[in-house]
């Protein structure tokens, strides 16, 4: 490669390669400790919040946000003035965010079904909001403002009743999460808003906080949703159980399969734009066209030694998480996209919308020129909190079912039970459970 070309991107090359399934999975570029080193010290901080309380969260604020604080709880005032304080494009972008994403979720709301199996046999699948949820917005590296649309967004189209929030403290901000994401907590009309950051305010949530007096406690939640970094996502699926989550949303990953069709400028623009969330980022090529790879490469180069956290984004690329798989054809392409199941996939190739309907793992897919990842960061009207690390090939993206369950309702009048009595009796006796047939025989004697 020329010294104008960022070496340090590695290539994976499958051409040739006839690996398939389990076999495929393993040689995609992941994370070296693959989140595993971090269990014992988030599971600590889990067990210290579930017996310490307020106490705990007091100490973990100065530890990992350096902020003094005697109650994680945001004054309503805080939340009044930054949204005064606001600037006029910085609500406008979030008014019209927010809009996009309502008329997605509202979509969503699915219809209960209701099915007359026989006269007078009835059944009924319900949807149910859960009463309370817990929803997490990072600000380590950055702050996420965005990430308040699109956690509370899909809570309220569901009909959810009591939403609570956290945030990290800012040292600079008085110990308040960054003013930004409270104007959009009051934009969205929530109210009870905690300075808590990482592991500690997903225990928090998940098993609720007495604080003392008693009227500042934090009351248990039901679900917990909301992006974050390893920390975050790793109490998550500890947790996972304790509460119900929506995926691992972690650290965040972009994947873009592109032929020699694809632009290299768009495509360096867009792996660098993922890789300045975190230094653990994950930015993947899946090309089968080598020129495409190295003129990328050069893209990229340029690119980082102008953009403003060039360290972060090089750290990010650098990465063994991060790199070029070269793959044989488009098809080959598509197998590798299954196999490797980004947070996002971007589809950069001839035809890109008949090859985006033929992926199956993927948080979500962007399709074409003009539908990149940022689009879908702040206002396509999809939801930005999505799986990460392999988790999309069985978990979805934060929407409107994430806050729902389902209630199944069995309602039969006296014939229609009197028309499947003899089988339960028959089912019951061969289960050896002959108590259940005699519940059925009893209202009829
Ligand atoms: P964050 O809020 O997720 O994490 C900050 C907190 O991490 C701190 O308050 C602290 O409590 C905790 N922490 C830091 N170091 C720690 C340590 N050594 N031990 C225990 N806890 C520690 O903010 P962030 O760091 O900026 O990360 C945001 C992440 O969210 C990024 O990785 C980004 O990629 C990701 N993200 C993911 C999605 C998604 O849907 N998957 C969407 C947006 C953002």
């Amino acid at each position: 490669p020329s010294a104008d070309s960022f070496a340090d991107f590695r290539t994976i090359d499958l051409r040739g390669s006839a690996l398939t399934g389990a076999a495929l999975s393993a040689v995609m570029p992941r994370p070296e400790m693959g989140g595993s080193g971090v269990e014992a010290p988030v599971a600590a901080i889990l067990a210290d919040v579930r017996e310490r309380g307020l106490v705990a969260l007091t100490e973990l604020a100065l530890k990992f946000d350096g902020v003094e604080q005697t109650s994680p709880r945001v004054p309503r005032e805080a939340l009044t003035d930054a949204l005064a304080d606001l600037a006029p494009d910085v609500r406008l972008a979030l008014a019209e965010s927010i809009d996009r994403a309502r008329r997605f979720a509202t979509a969503q709301v699915p219809d209960d079904v209701e099915v007359e199996i026989s006269p007078g046999a009835v059944v009924t699948h319900k949807w149910v909001a859960v009463r309370r949820v817990g929803l997490y917005v990072p600000g380590g590296l950055a702050v996420y403002p965005s990430s308040v649309v699109m956690n509370v967004v899909p809570a309220q189209a569901a009909g959810v009743e009591s939403i609570a929030l956290a945030s990290p403290p800012q040292k600079e901000y008085g110990g308040l999460p960054h003013p930004v994401i409270l104007a959009a907590a009051e934009m969205l009309g929530i109210t009870e808003v905690y300075a808590i950051g990482g592991a500690q305010a997903i225990a928090a949530f998940a098993y609720g906080v007495d604080c003392g007096a008693g009227e500042d406690a934090i009351d248990q939640v039901d679900v917990v949703t909301g992006p974050g970094n390893i920390y975050v996502a790793t109490a998550k699926r500890l947790l996972k159980g304790t509460v119900g989550i929506d995926s691992e949303a972690g650290t965040t990953e972009i994947a873009v399969l592109a032929d020699s069709t694809a632009d290299p400028r768009l495509i360096a623009a867009d792996l660098i734009s993922q890789a300045e969330h975190d230094p653990n980022a994950a930015s993947v090529l899946i090309t089968d066209s080598d020129d495409l790879a190295d003129r990328v490469r050069v893209h990229l180069s340029a690119q980082i030694a102008t953009t403003k956290h060039g360290d972060r984004v090089r750290e990010a690329l650098s990465g063994q998480q991060s790199g070029t798989i070269l793959v044989d054809d488009v098809e080959h392409g598509i197998a590798v996209c299954d196999a490797y199941a980004a947070e996002h996939l971007e589809i950069q190739t001839a035809d890109a919308a008949q090859v985006a309907s033929r992926i199956r793992n993927a948080g979500a897919v962007f399709v074409g020129d003009y539908s990149p990842v940022s689009l879908g960061d702040y206002c396509a009207g999809s939801n930005h909190v999505l799986p990460t690390g392999g988790t999309a090939s069985f978990a979805s993206g934060l929407n409107v079912t994430t806050f729902l369950k389902a209630v199944q309702v069995i309602n039969y009048s006296r014939s229609a039970l009197e028309e499947v009595s003899q089988h339960i009796t028959s089912l019951a006796t061969a289960e050896d459970l002959p108590a259940h047939g005699d519940a059925v025989t009893a209202r009829f004697h």
